[in-house]
């Protein structure tokens, strides 16, 4: 018996015109995703996409890896069968043989209407068959085991175990952004979070060297590759930031100096956002957790920004981000200890409800074109896949 995965997808399918090409995107992602597992084939079919497989297929690490995959809803490891009612119920039969159950429901879906059964009459039919078979009973409304039916295209596919996928958008098919990375726990979570709505995306990363040493370098390196599971192969730009903050030490009051180093890091951001073709930042702020993250202070920072600002943790709690955070599983690197460049030089109070004329007044001390400028010229570009 012929056995492949099929995979569905959810919100991809209500796409109208747009389908084929998420369909098409979401193809590709799942290529990708599988690349060395010994998968033959990924196609569409009517609705679905089938990967079929080689002998010697690494069926955990499929399932582990479509499970990653941004677009899908659910998926299955299915028997094919040819479209007679003799073929389906046979690999019915093996598919439950061996299976623990005592009450059991077949549920059919004919997406080819020109198989001559209703879709109740197939699950009527092969019910039967399989009762007869195994000694158990029927269960219309909490069967021990389920076992679902689809008649599509040209074959019968027959599956027991559904699981569930991770949902969403495919990676590539909202455009692309840069995801300000700062080596904490929240900005990680941000990217994922824009990922599952389909955002392919870049990292920029700011970094005090010398003042800090470079433990942050490493940790957006390896958070980069390990959410390139579900986003693959991209950049990380590393800006060096030290010059711009001694600039800000040393020419403007303290309490501004969180929200000015805030300010050049979204100009220069904006910078290799614009020279990527990404359309968005992505920040990892949320409302209220530092003082930098206050209504007053967030409108504040983004007044500098031409590109949308997108925050998707603006509303959750450090409980919710951490939870997943370790679902992720960038939990572990965030949490080791690295200088933050931006808890550098940081006054005991810090301003919490900046006015932008103050902030404005205190930024004219700066040369700001020339700071982003040598920013933009010493970024160094690495590229990261899983
Ligand atoms: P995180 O866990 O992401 O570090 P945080 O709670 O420490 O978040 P802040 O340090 O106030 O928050 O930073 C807010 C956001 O600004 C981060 O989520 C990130 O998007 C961005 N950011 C902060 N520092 C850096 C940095 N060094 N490089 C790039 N982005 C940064
Ligand atoms: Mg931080």
């Amino acid at each position: 018996m012929e056995k492949l995965f099929l995979v569905h997808y959810g919100e991809v399918g209500l796409k109208g015109k747009n389908r084929s090409f998420f369909e098409k995107k979401l193809v590709q992602n799942i290529r990708l995703s599988l690349k060395g597992t010994g998968y033959a084939e990924v196609r569409r079919i009517y609705g679905r996409i089938l990967v079929t497989l080689h002998p010697e297929a690494d069926i955990v690490a499929i399932q582990e890896r479509l499970g990653k995959v941004m677009g899908i809803a659910h998926f299955e490891l299915a028997s094919a069968a040819a479209q007679t009612i003799d073929a389906i119920q046979a690999a019915a039969l093996e598919l439950i043989r061996d299976r623990e159950f005592k009450t059991l429901k077949v549920e059919t879906k004919r997406a080819n209407k020109r198989f001559p059964l209703t879709s109740p009459e197939i699950s009527a039919t092969v019910g039967a068959y399989l009762l007869k078979g195994t000694g158990t009973s029927a269960d219309m409304h909490t069967p021990d085991l389920r076992c679902t039916i689809e008649i599509v295209e040209e074959a019968a596919y027959i599956y027991v175990d559904k699981i569930r996928g991770v949902g969403g958008l495919p990676v590539g098919t909202s455009g692309k952004g840069i995801v300000m990375l700062s080596g904490g726990i929240d900005s990680p979570v941000a990217a994922w979070r824009m990922m599952k709505r389909g955002v392919k995306v870049l990292f920029v990363h700011f970094y005090s060297y010398p003042y800090t040493d470079k433990a942050s370098l490493e940790k957006v390196e390896e958070l980069a590759e390990i959410l390139a599971a579900w986003n693959y192969r991209t950049q990380v730009y590393l800006v060096p930031f030290a010059e711009v903050q001694r600039e800000i030490v040393t020419q403007t009051p303290a309490p501004f100096r969180v929200i000015l180093y805030r300010r050049m890091m979204i100009r220069i951001a904006q910078q290799i956002a614009t020279a990527a073709k990404a359309e968005c930042l992505v920040t990892g702020e949320s409302l209220g957790q530092v003082a930098s993250q206050t209504l007053g202070n967030l409108r504040v920072i983004e007044k500098v920004a031409e590109l949308p600002i997108l925050r998707p943790l603006i509303g959750d709690d450090k409980a919710e981000i951490m939870d997943l955070a370790q679902q992720i599983g960038t939990f572990e690197i965030s949490t080791l200890p690295h200088d933050d460049c931006c808890s550098l030089f940081v006054p005991n109070h810090p301003a919490t409800h900046a006015s932008l004329e103050a902030v404005q007044k205190a930024e004219a001390a700066l040369d700001i074109n020339a700071l982003v400028k040598l920013a933009v010229e010493s970024v160094e570009k690495k590229i990261v896949d899983d």
